[in-house]
This record gives C-alpha cells, sequence and structure tokens, in this order.
C-alpha cells in the first residue's frame, strides 16, 4: 500500500519552549513535512530558518497550522489559517474573549482545535473531575495549578477548562489557587472536601513533549478535514 503523502505542517510559536518540542518531534514523525516556522522577529531556531511572523503571508503552502505563541500572536495565525481554508491547532492559552470568539465564528469556515492543554492524562482528567463534580454538588472544590515561574497566565488555561468542566457538572466553579515556582512543567491538583473524607485527582506534567505530541495527533486528524470545533478529548479517546 503506498502511503499518504506527509501533512504539510507551518509550526507557529518556533522558538518558544512548545514550538522547539514541535520542531524537533515533527523532523522524526513520517507523518508530517515541516513547511515552515514563524517566530516574531525570524531567524534560526535549532537549525530551522524561522520567517518573521510579519511575513507570515509568504509561508509555502501548508495543510495545518499547529499554534503554541502568545495571545497577542494568535490573531495572525487565525488570518492565515482563515485565508487559506486551513486547519488550526492552537495551545496558546490567556486568550481574550474577543479572541475566544474569533475560533468559535473562525470553526464555520475552517478545521478548529483549540485545547489549553494537550496531554492525554488530562483529557481523561476532565472525565473523571465531571464525575467527581456531579457525584459531589455539596462538598468544597478547590484547583491548585502549579506552573513555571515564567508562565505568564493565572490562574492556567487548563484549570480555567478543567473550572467548566465541573461547573458544568455540580453548577458552580471551584475556588482557584496559582502558584508559580521554579522549572515546574505543569500540575493541577483538583480536590473535593467533605464532611471527615477529601477525594484528590492529580495530574503532573514533567515532559513538554507529551502537549506536543497530543496538538501532532490532533493535526495528523483535522488536517483536511470539513470545518469545525473538534473536541480533543473526543480526538485523544476516541
Ligand atoms: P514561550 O514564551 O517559550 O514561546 C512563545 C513563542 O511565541 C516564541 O516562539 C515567540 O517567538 C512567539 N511569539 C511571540 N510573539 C509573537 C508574534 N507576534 N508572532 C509570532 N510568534 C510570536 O512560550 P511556551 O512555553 O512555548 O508556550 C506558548 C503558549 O502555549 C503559551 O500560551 C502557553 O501557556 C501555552 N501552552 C499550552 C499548552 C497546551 O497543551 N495547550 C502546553 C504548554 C504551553
Amino acid at each position: 500500500m503506498v502511503a499518504p503523502p506527509p501533512i504539510r505542517l507551518l509550526v507557529h510559536g518556533a522558538s518558544g519552549r512548545m514550538g522547539r518540542a514541535l520542531l524537533r518531534l515533527v523532523a522524526v514523525d513520517p507523518r508530517f513535512e515541516l513547511a515552515g516556522a514563524i517566530t516574531r522577529a525570524g531567524g534560526m531556531v535549532d537549525g530551522v530558518r524561522c520567517l518573521p511572523a510579519a511575513r507570515i503571508a509568504a509561508a509555502l503552502p501548508f495543510d495545518a497550522l499547529v499554534d503554541f505563541s502568545l495571545p497577542a500572536a494568535f490573531d495572525t495565525a487565525l488570518e492565515v489559517c482563515l485565508q487559506r481554508g486551513i486547519a488550526l491547532v492552537s495551545g496558546t492559552t490567556g486568550l481574550s474573549p474577543a479572541q475566544c470568539k474569533a475560533l468559535a465564528l473562525a470553526a464555520q469556515s475552517i478545521p478548529l482545535v483549540c485545547a489549553a492543554n494537550f496531554s492525554l492524562g488530562v483529557a481523561v482528567l476532565h472525565e473523571l473531575v465531571a464525575r467527581a463534580a456531579a457525584a459531589l454538588p455539596n462538598w468544597d472544590c478547590h484547583l491548585l495549578e502549579t506552573h513555571h515561574v515564567r508562565k505568564l497566565d493565572a490562574p492556567s488555561g487548563t484549570a480555567l477548562a478543567l473550572g467548566q468542566t465541573i461547573a458544568a457538572a455540580r453548577g458552580q466553579a471551584p475556588h482557584y489557587l496559582s502558584l508559580r515556582a521554579g522549572d515546574v512543567v505543569g500540575e493541577h491538583h483538583v480536590q473535593f472536601t467533605g464532611a471527615g473524607e477529601r477525594l484528590e485527582l492529580i495530574h503532573r506534567a514533567t515532559d513538554r513533549d507529551i502537549f506536543a505530541r497530543g496538538a501532532l495527533e490532533a493535526a495528523a486528524r483535522v488536517a483536511g478535514r470539513a470545518p469545525g470545533l473538534y473536541a480533543l478529548g473526543k480526538l485523544l479517546l476516541g
């Protein structure tokens, strides 16, 4: 059987912690071909020549854009995908309400996956907290997230997404607590406290590659698909 042609990827935010993980994984994954890489100012990143964001319109043809950048950079990524009718997989967190609205609108024109956390473990955690929140509507619920000191947004996008899952299941959002410490990749600790007992659900990320792998899996599944907002949990957990 002839293998399908590789999916051509544009990596947006290529010089960041996540962008560099993506470049490294794409280079060894036969499902993909790197069509280009974008950073704020352009230049070389780990041997890859990157276009500056201002010249994104000059990017070679691509089948999906994977974006792990910053909210200030996100609009350009969405715009180029809309102009070309191409899939967008975005992990950028801290988007404004107006940007979230623009995403929802864009889903009418292009395939989209947008998630605050691309790990398989957190996809399962959403299912577990929904079950616990529905069963324990009157217990106190706290959500503690810990990240490295360079993380800009708080609470984390993952904490807010888990909070939405909890609120949908029990009608009340959790209390959020955020810690910024050292080089912690990401920890989310959901605690339900009742009289005389406590239930804790914890996810610890120790390696950024888990997010990059999840985003690549999503890109492989939505490139070339019909327009729509695809839920990551359904894509990863089937
Ligand atoms: P980083 O600060 O290390 O990298 C940011 C990148 O954005 C850099 O490559 C920078 O050049 C680029 N950038 C900045 N301004 C730009 C512009 N105007 N145009 C184009 N590119 C621009 O950040 P990081 O740790 O790699 O994280 C990136 C984002 O991904 C953050 O929002 C973070 O919270 C999020 N994140 C999401 C997940 C997830 O699973 N969804 C996981 C980890 C991080």
